[in-house]
């Protein structure tokens, strides 16, 4: 089955699942619940389509390659967004219903609220330009597939990093909410960027590997290649229907280098910012420098998907990481050093102040366990790191705790559907469903050339399959509508205007 048969197939068994299940009622009924009140609980994916001789698509198109789906958008803010919903129109309808049956089951809130919050909090301060981004992408998904979201349902969505486990919890804490449920913000990924004396040919190399439920993660293998009419070309990582990277990893044609891991156990919010998915994808599309960078973030910081982000420059060789909390941020920068990330935050006043909850001291902890597994391979590797290293450093399967190789919650791999421990900073149950989900890198010489190396699925190669998994963990068996196997590409080679190879 090709990937977009198989999609098709998926699809129809999602929307089989959730009928089936609306009738059983009980643990399933949050499935049709989350269907229901998005809207989608009727066949979403009509045999409509626009003729494609549209203008609005000229110059888009899309292949897969690798387990990954390519995409080339071009033109005006309206035009790209209509590109993307046309080009992944029956993905978008896929991952919403994987992503809302998520939002509203982990935090108790029904779809409706999470519409009010786009439309009443996050909306009215986006600017212009992703304003008709986001509107061209409901009109082209809409008429890819004659689905009924509209651009409230579609902020929603593309702020599903920050409003289910930044706002929420902000939110149950000043409504004093007694039933509030356990929610923590994100611990999203394994990265570093190294340059000087660290790497081989002493210019840059950048890697990441992007840690999220399975859920999710089976879906977050698009690459986004953009020529906005105004800004840098970009060559991303992403989401169907997210107009961010948002795990992330990205480079732009002005020699800008991005990816981040996320603050674990972060607190706070700020109703009156700007979403953060507006703000990362701002910053790879208009700065030019790491100052630039930092800049954009830090205008309107809403406190949404904490990271501490990791950049490099290759126009001057320099690196830095810009931790950026809500109450404080700091930056750090060099141009012979490796600066890596696991989820932790690094600066003393941040710790206080934005992640009070985080011991940075226990190292049985997978932030820890990961950051120490970081500085004996990167020191191990002084003067060596290329692409290749890092290919294999994304892959690694030694747990610093128990002092052995086993791929599990503290790997820089992660398999925590592996482990009984789960990871409760994260409110990651036993064998919750989660970890590494696929990886990038690349380095000074492939970004000059706007190219990367990407790996669907877990990046060591291992395939998670999802029928077993589901028999073994009944507690998770309410994702079985949305659940699929994730299985491991090769490393696959992506640059910008890159067509399929025939
Ligand atoms: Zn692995």
């Amino acid at each position: 089955m090709t990937r977009s048969t198989r999609r098709a197939a998926a699809i129809l068994l999602v929307i089989g699942g959730a009928a089936a299940f609306w009738w059983a009622g009980g643990a399933g009924a949050d499935a049709a619940a989350a269907a229901r009140s998005a809207g989608v609980n009727a066949p979403a994916v009509a045999p409509r389509q626009a003729p494609p001789d549209d203008p609005r698509l000229k110059g888009a198109y899309r292949f897969e390659r690798g387990g990954w789906i390519y995409v080339h958008l071009e033109g005006a803010p309206a035009t790209l967004g209509y590109q993307h919903g046309y080009l992944l129109g029956p993905e978008i309808e896929d991952a919403f219903r994987a992503v809302s049956a998520n939002m509203t089951h982990s935090t108790g809130r029904d779809w409706a609220f999470f519409r009010t919050a786009a439309r009443d909090m996050l909306w009215p301060k986006i600017e212009p330009e992703y304003r008709q981004e986001l509107q061209g992408l409901v009109d082209g998904l809409r008429a890819r597939t004659g689905s009924r979201l509209d651009v409230y349902d579609l902020v929603a969505y593309n702020a599903f990093e920050e409003l289910p486990d930044y706002y929420v919890p902000w939110l149950d804490k000043q409504q004093k909410n007694a039933k509030a449920p356990d929610l923590k913000s994100p611990g999203n990924c394994s990265a570093f960027v190294a340059t000087g004396s660290w790497t081989k040919d002493g210019g840059i190399v950048i890697a990441h590997n992007t840690w999220t439920n399975y859920m999710n993660g089976e879906r977050w293998v698009i690459v986004f290649d953009i020529v906005p009419a105004r800004g840098y070309r970009m060559l991303m990582d992403g989401f169907p229907g997210v107009i961010a990277s948002d795990d992330d990893f990205g480079i732009n044609g002005d020699g800008l280098m991005v990816t981040e891991t996320t603050i674990t156990q972060f607190e706070g919010w700020d109703p009156n910012g700007i979403a953060e998915f507006v703000r990362a994808r701002k910053a790879l599309q208009y700065a030019g420098s790491i100052d630039e960078y930092v800049r954009i973030m830090l205008d309107g910081n809403n406190g949404g998907y904490a990271n501490d982000w990791l950049l490099g420059d290759r126009k001057t060789g320099e690196i830095a990481q810009f931790e950026l909390g809500l109450k404080a941020h700091r930056v750090w920068r060099t141009k012979d050093g490796v600066l890596a990330g696991s989820n932790w935050a690094r600066d003393p006043e941040i710790l206080k102040l934005d992640a009070p909850g985080f011991d940075p001291h226990n190292m049985e902890t997978s932030p820890n366990a990961r950051r120490l597994r970081w500085e004996q391979l990167l020191a191990r590797n002084k003067g060596r790191i290329d692409v290749a290293l890092a290919q294999q450093m994304l892959g690694d399967h030694y747990d610093t705790y128990q002092k052995r190789e086993e791929p599990d919650e503290r790997t820089l791999c992660g398999h925590v559907d592996t482990s009984a421990r789960g990871i409760p900073q994260w409110a990651w149950g036993a064998h919750y469903p989660g970890g590494a989900v696929q990886a990038k890198v690349t380095d000074s010489t492939m970004a000059e050339a706007m190219s990367l190396v990407a790996r669907a699925g877990h990046p060591c190669g291992e395939d998670f399959l999802a029928k077993p998994f589901l028999a073994a963990h009944p507690e998770y068996a309410w994702q079985a509508p949305y659940l699929h196997d994730m299985k491991a590409g090769p490393w696959t080679a992506f640059r910008s205007g890159d067509a399929q190879r025939k």
